[in-house]
């Protein structure tokens, strides 16, 4: 801990000083990848708490993904700053719902839904419509971005095909499982995610006494990848900002990637005239990645175009040169997750932790294939952004057997044989499916190992933390990092998608599928589309400290037509021809050897969007006038997006 305020200013740049000492009114810190945004914004809490002008509690962190919010905790207390609520918008949102629902709503809050995607599933029976896993979790996902952006089911179908989205299912279908997945949300007097976010910007807006009791509590704004705000997120904050300022935001307007889901990067280029007497810092020193790394990642943001592109900071790295990037082809998807697996044990088999190293893809239907790849290789492995760990059902049926066995203490004969807190927790796991080795093969029973795994691991490190431990201690800490979903580190590679991969960052960074038709993907159409695909791959890029693989293949499956060919955005940056490898060969290091390269355009056959009769996004009726067509609203209903919160909130206070 260091021993003052000023010396929490310590390891910081002049430009990063800047930005933790300014502790008054509106700052925003516009910069690219690894330049120390979160690092800066982190200090500049710890600074101001130290200093003793900012009171722990008075601060509000907002970061991206929970385990972002876990590690900024950490850092802040390893900074002497415990204290400070450091949340997602999502949990900070709840939290305030869950205390607020009594008075503004009556009653006590709905339960919130615990899987997602069984409920989904239950609703694909209840329509009779067959779904296989990768189509449920898209059409989740799809049920997702219609309420983040608004959408009531009638509507979904033309709101899908003006945001060119591509439909997992006939969109008629996808409109239909959405009907009934909030029917029986209600039935089932539960609300999902996005409610929690809708709801508490009605209650805030409906209700001064409880927006400003908020606003006593909460007085100073820190939000970090301010450029994937949503305009929900963002009213949000407004609401909680209230006519006070301070307020410190950062982002990189070249990793905006959640634009799909409603978010704008806007918010973060015209904060300077929304608040003029902001304080704006730019950095520039990437001090995470190696000048090979930013050079790539330079040559990628050169060929941007577009609002963000206007704002792009070239990357001067301060690290050590490092390996070449290596680019590698492959015959085939299975050869491409082969080769990797295998250029991974190398890795390990070399002494870099596999913790150190992640695999990144563009979407999630690709991670079976890595997945299998890697247990074949018996390489063991962590999936990021799937379910959140406290919610997986193993999880939860691990966390009550161990609070049995602590209550029952010496009666338990399962801890019988079992002197120290590690092997009680092996004893009673052992129960629920946990082995000392992985079980062979991948899939869902690999899955569920892993994260019985990272239990006994974390009370491993309980125990070498605090020897006098107890199961009971134990089983209050999971409590504790079950509310603020700080889950533990699974000692594994990463297997991640690039959308959850922000923020984050690795010594030895995969980017697979690198390929036309992947990145950019088969549906990103627009210019904009095709922008963000690009920034995509610009974010995947700055993840690695060192080692950067990027590879592709020629075709889906063994023996396909190869009809693929690398990424556009490659083109120009990558070297003028690799050497193909399929099932047996590898491309080495540097990965560039002498050999063909080709394989026509990639074969993009764009899904059809069926057409549905357009309706009222409000009250959900067929709409025949032009004018109404236009505006997807009938005459009748209002249009203000307030009413339709307002709705929600008396459609539960009549549920209550
Ligand atoms: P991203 O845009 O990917 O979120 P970022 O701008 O938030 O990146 P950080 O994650 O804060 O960047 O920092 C990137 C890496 O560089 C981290 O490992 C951080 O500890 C390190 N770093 C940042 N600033 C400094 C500094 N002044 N001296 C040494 N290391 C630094
Ligand atoms: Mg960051």
């Amino acid at each position: 801990v260091p021993d003052s305020a000023d010396a929490v200013l310590e390891g910081l740049d002049p430009e990063q000083r800047e930005v933790a000492t300014a502790l008054h009114g509106p700052v925003c810190v516009l910069a690219g990848a690894g330049t120390g945004k979160t690092r800066a914004i982190t200090h500049r809490i710890a600074y101001g708490v130290r200093a003793g002008i900012l009171q722990p509690s008075s601060v509000l962190a907002v970061t991206f993904t929970n385990r972002a919010a876990g590690e900024m905790r950490g850092r802040l207390r390893q900074l002497g700053a415990a204290g400070v609520q450091a949340r997602t918008f999502h949990s900070a949102a709840l939290r305030q719902l869950q205390y607020f629902w009594p008075k503004a709503v009556g009653g006590s809050m709905p339960r919130l839904v615990d899987r997602k995607i069984q409920l989904v599933a239950d609703a694909a029976a209840a329509c009779r419509i067959r779904l296989d896993r990768g189509e449920l979790r898209d059409v989740t996902a799809e049920i997702e971005w219609s309420k983040v952006t608004q959408t009531v089911p009638g509507d979904y179908a033309l709101a899908a095909a003006k945001a060119g989205r591509e439909a997992p299912r006939n969109p008629a279908e996808i409109a239909q499982l959405y009907a009934a997945y909030e029917d029986l949300k209600r039935e089932r007097a539960v609300i999902d995610f996005e409610d929690v976010l809708l709801l508490t910007v009605a209650v805030l807006q409906d209700r001064h006494d409880i927006a400003d009791q908020v606003r006593a509590q909460y007085q100073h704004f820190v939000v970090d990848e301010y450029q994937d705000v949503s305009p929900l997120q963002q009213r949000l904050l407004e609401l909680w900002l209230g006519d006070r300022d301070s307020l410190c935001v950062v982002g990189d307007a070249s990793q905006t990637i959640y634009s799909f889901t409603g978010a704008t990067p806007d918010h973060l280029l015209d904060f300077r005239t929304r608040h003029p007497g902001a304080t704006v810092v730019k950095l520039v020193r990437d001090y995470r990645s190696t000048p090979q790394v930013v050079h790539l990642a330079n040559g990628l943001l050169a060929q941007a175009s577009g609002r963000a592109a206007d704002h792009r900071l070239e990357l001067i790295s301060q690290r050590a040169p490092g390996p070449e990037p290596v680019y590698a082809e492959y015959t085939d998807e299975p050869a491409e997750a082969e080769g990797a697996a295998r250029r991974i044990r190398e890795l390990l088999a070399a002494g870099v932790q596999a913790a150190e190293i992640a695999v990144l893809f563009r979407t999630n239907a690709q991670s079976e294939t890595y997945e299998q790849a890697l247990a074949d290789a018996g390489v063991p492995y962590q999936l990021r952004g799937a379910e959140r760990f406290f919610d997986r059902p193993e999880v939860r049926r691990a966390i009550v057997n161990l609070r049995g066995a602590a209550r029952f203490g010496g009666n338990d004969s399962r801890l019988d044989d079992a002197p120290d807190l590690p092997s009680q927790v092996r004893a009673v796991l052992s129960g629920e499916g946990w082995t000392s080795e992985p079980p062979a093969g991948s899939g869902a029973v690999r899955e569920r190992w892993e994260s019985l795994a990272a239990l006994v691991n974390l009370a491993q490190d309980f125990t070498a933390a605090r020897s006098d431990a107890t199961l009971a201690d134990l089983v209050a800490e999971l409590d504790e990092r079950a509310g603020a979903q700080h889950a533990p580190t699974v000692q594994g590679v990463t297997l991640a998608s690039l959308h959850s991969a922000k923020g984050l960052e690795w010594d030895v960074v995969f980017l697979v599928g690198v390929a036309e038709g992947m990145m950019p993907i088969t549906y990103a159409k627009t210019d904009e589309q095709i922008e963000e695909e690009r920034r995509l791959l610009y974010v995947g890029v700055t993840r690695a400290r060192e080692h950067l693989h990027v590879s592709w293949a020629l075709s889906r499956s063994p023996g396909g037509r190869p009809n693929r060919r690398p990424s556009r955005f490659l083109d120009g940056l990558r070297p003028g021809s690799v050497m193909t490898a399929g099932r047996t060969a590898i491309a080495g290091p540097g990965g560039v050897e002498r050999g063909v390269t080709g394989g026509a355009a990639a074969d993009v056959v764009p899904r059809r969007t069926q057409r549905t009769p357009a309706r009222c996004r409000v009250c959900g009726r067929t709409l025949t006038d032009a004018g109404e067509m236009k505006l997807m609203r009938c005459e009748d209903c209002p249009s203000d997006m307030d009413e339709g919160l307002y709705e929600r909130l008396r459609e539960w206070r009549g549920t209550q």
